[in-house]
């Protein structure tokens, strides 16, 4: 139906600027988990109960280790960690301790669990701005467990009917990750703010979504039309056909396969991080431009021994044969650290992303499969049309970066002596450490190109690790002394001619683009389904605009202010 004026309409936080219409369905997880009252305490045997507990814990790490892959592989590994987090919730021994000493009072193991996470979850909610959403993740959790001991169904909503717009109180990040962009046309939840899990995980794929709409949203009934304006940060219920059209053409952001620039000209390249030939793949569809961050880690996990040098050569020829006209960017191994691979036999540390990771390997226990990989990439960089181009992680000092690139002469020595082709590829280094972003002018002196990796870049600065779900709010790569590093490190690479890109998650957030382009970045790297929306950005933008408003935010001191700049 639609009419000259829609029926009603609501007002909350826009998460994606996209916008979509549909038919409701309304999202009622049976989380109205009231258990009713507790049995008698004499009817509950406590060893049973603590085994119920138990297999619950169980089943619900393996889902989230699913889920966990799915999210990972579908939208990204920094939105995956957040099942790592429930996981250590799963595992909190404060909760487990509450969950068992209710259960010895005489619970079962259903009504431990619920009032074991009531405190906590009360706790976060009282707290300020993204502590409190921390809440959502306790819920989720609790919610998963409760399920799991109730036998509750699980709702699939993966498997939506398309033009789905899903309604809900709230969505938890487990929930939204199921989400199909081809299945939900949009969703609005009555409670949420713009960086709640669900309106991040709305971003990363695409989907149009308002959150925080309040009591209002539930007035909306099952079946009714509604448009979803996620720009607007608008529901509409019986759209008009003027705003129908208008969201038709704004769902779907083009596929632009050619390189963009700004709307004053400056051409800014749009790569894609990937870690196996199938999601080069992906990356063409996607528009990419080229690769600006090749994984190779990847190449060695899930398998017994690492791959030969001829396995990768053609691993790396078919990537660069995919981009013919465009660059593609290998990172050397970055073993150690949260990525481990069983038949090296990596050192227990106390800190492994303090530890022997990166180049600190490849230049001391994994130098022979340095080497290999050297002499593997070297030979793919003749074979083909696309330009290869190398680069090292987590170097921290100009004398490992110097190794490094003393041993690309060295094989390139050797294939020479032994008549095998090769081509010496373009050479650049990450910063990732803030050493690198201190010695960047002595970096770019010595290669041509810095990649800033702001998942490992932002985890030194504010000294806060990537995987802890606990300082989640310190991992943020708009705090403003990372945003000052980007900045020093884009000007020192400038200063010493060498091209500088941003291979972190941080490039793949079109709220972001303006900023960055403002800083100077050449190019940006990011999981190849939110290069649409990051090539259809910068389309827009006016590189003076953009750097009136980097000079605005360098100059503020807390990440608040930050936002509120990326907000307005
Ligand atoms: C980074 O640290 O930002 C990066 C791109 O590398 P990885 O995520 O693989 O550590
Ligand atoms: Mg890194």
């Amino acid at each position: 139906m639609s009419s000259d004026q829609p029926s009603a309409h609501f007002e909350g936080t826009g998460a994606t600027p996209l916008a979509g219409v549909g038919t409701v369905r309304w999202y009622e997880p049976g989380r109205d988990l009231s258990l009713g009252e507790p049995p008698a305490e004499s009817e509950t045997d406590t060893a049973t109960e603590m085994e119920r507990f138990e297999t619950a814990r169980e089943q619900a790490r393996t889902e989230l280790e699913t889920e966990r892959e799915r999210t990972a592989e579908a939208i990204g590994e920094e939105e995956a960690a957040v099942f790592d987090a429930h996981k250590q919730f799963v595992d909190d021994p404060q909760i487990v301790e509450s969950v068992e000493e209710a259960i010895d009072g005489g619970l079962p193991a259903e009504y431990a669990v619920g009032e074991a996470f009531e405190d906590p979850i009360a706790q976060f909610e009282g707290m300020d701005g993204r502590m409190s959403e921390r809440a959502d993740d306790l819920r989720d959790v609790r919610d998963r467990l409760l399920r799991l001991l109730t036998s509750g169904e699980r709702v699939d909503l993966a498997e939506l009917p398309a033009g789905t717009i899903l309604l809900a109180e709230r969505l938890t990040p487990s929930e939204t990750a199921q989400l199909d962009p081809d299945r939900v046309a949009g969703f609005a939840t009555v409670v949420g703010g713009r960086t709640s899990h669900a309106a991040i995980f709305a971003r990363s794929l695409g989907i149009p979504a308002v959150v925080g709409v309040g009591d209002a949203l539930e007035t909306i009934e099952e079946g009714a039309t509604v448009l979803v304006d996620g720009e607007a940060g608008t529901v509409t219920v019986d759209p008009t056909d003027a705003q129908r059209e208008q969201a038709a053409t704004s769902r779907d952001v083009e596929i632009r396969e050619q390189p963009v620039a700004t709307a004053d000209g400056k051409e800014i390249e749009v790569a894609a991080n990937v870690g196996t030939l199938a999601e080069v793949e992906a990356a063409v569809q996607q528009g990419a431009d080229g690769v600006g961050l090749f994984r190779t880690e990847y190449l060695f996990l899930e398998r017994d021994s690492p791959p030969t040098e001829d396995e990768q050569f053609e691993t790396y020829r078919d990537a660069l044969a995919a981009f013919p006209d465009g660059r593609v960017v290998v990172r050397t191994l970055d073993i150690g650290g949260d990525k481990q691979v069983p038949y090296l036999d990596l050192p227990e540390e106390e800190n492994p992303f303090l530890g022997e990771r990166g180049i600190r390997r490849s230049l001391g226990p994994d130098s022979d499969l340095f080497e290999s990989q050297l002499r593997a990439l070297l030979r793919a960089g003749a074979a083909e049309d696309g330009r290869l181009s190398v680069m090292f992680p987590m170097v921290a000092t100009v004398p490992e970066l110097e190794a490094a690139l003393e041993m690309v002469e060295s094989v390139a020595a050797e294939l020479e002596r032994e008549g095998i082709e090769y081509e010496l590829p373009e050479l650049g280094v990450m910063i990732e450490t803030p050493s690198a972003v201190f010695l960047a002018e002595a970096f770019a002196e010595r290669v041509d190109f810095l990649s800033i990796g702001t998942n490992d870049l932002t985890q030194y600065v504010m000294a806060a690790d990537r995987e802890n779900e606990r300082v989640a709010t310190l991992h943020e790569p708009t705090e403003p002394a990372v945003l000052r590093a980007i900045a020093r490190t884009v000007e020192a690479g400038h200063a010493g001619n060498a091209w500088v890109g941003m291979c972190g998650e941080m490039a793949g957030n079109p709220a972001y683009t303006e900023l960055l382009v403002g800083l100077g970045l050449d190019e940006f790297s990011m999981s190849a389904v939110t290069i649409p929306a990051v090539k259809e950005q910068i389309t827009a933008i006016e590189t003076d605009d953009a750097e009136a408003l980097a000079d605005r935010i360098l100059e503020e001191t807390t990440v608040d202010a930050v936002r509120e700049h990326l907000e307005n």
